[in-house]
């Protein structure tokens, strides 16, 4: 008899082996958790989005810079269209992510959302939690929090929360949360 999953040899009559039944032990118990602990959100900051640009903006200063040097009024009024309207479309789509992005702590797990995509890592598949700030983000206390797990690669089953506010507030409720999850 094998299991109907993994396809392990089976040693006593069943369906499915040991370690199979508790990883869907683990999974039904993740699933069942669903007691809000916390929630982070993405902040957006116009202000901060601003600095964000400014390769953009010295490409657009410069072809301004040009179309005045050539004198033409049209080019010139086009480039700045141009520059103003890019600038509009990066904040409203940073605004979006923002609105639709959050991550909640449970009493076992952590789970990302953006839209209706989620990432989950439960608390004892975590390996660690960083957070990084850029030179603007320090001074709109803002920070991008990293979750990363202990199988698999950052990138497919890791997440991120980027511009988190208040972050050595934010910070230190997450470490308490771990940290007190840790302990038992
Ligand atoms: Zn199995």
């Amino acid at each position: 008899m094998r299991c109907k999953i993994c396809g392990a040899k089976l040693r006593k009559e069943g369906d499915i082996c040991k370690s199979c039944y508790e990883e869907y032990c683990k999974e039904e118990s993740l699933d069942k958790d669903t007691n809000e602990i916390f929630k982070l959100y993405r902040q957006y900051l116009p202000k901060y989005q601003l600095t964000r640009f400014f390769d953009f903006y010295i490409v657009m200063l410069l072809l301004i810079m040009v179309a005045v040097a050539q004198k033409s009024i049209g080019l010139t009024l086009l480039f700045i269209l141009v520059a103003v309207v890019g600038v509009i479309i990066a904040l409203v789509i940073s605004k979006k992510i923002a609105e639709n992005t959050t991550c909640t702590f449970y009493e076992k797990k952590v789970v990302h959302r953006y839209k209706k995509k989620t990432k989950t890592i439960a608390y004892s598949d975590l390996k660690n939690v960083t957070y990084y700030q850029n030179f603007f983000q320090k001074i709109f206390k803002l920070g991008d929090i990293q979750f990363r797990p202990e199988v698999g690669t950052y990138l497919i089953t890791g997440f991120e929360i980027k511009n988190v506010p208040d972050i050595e507030n934010n910070w230190a409720k997450i470490q308490e949360i771990l940290g007190a999850e840790k302990e038992d």
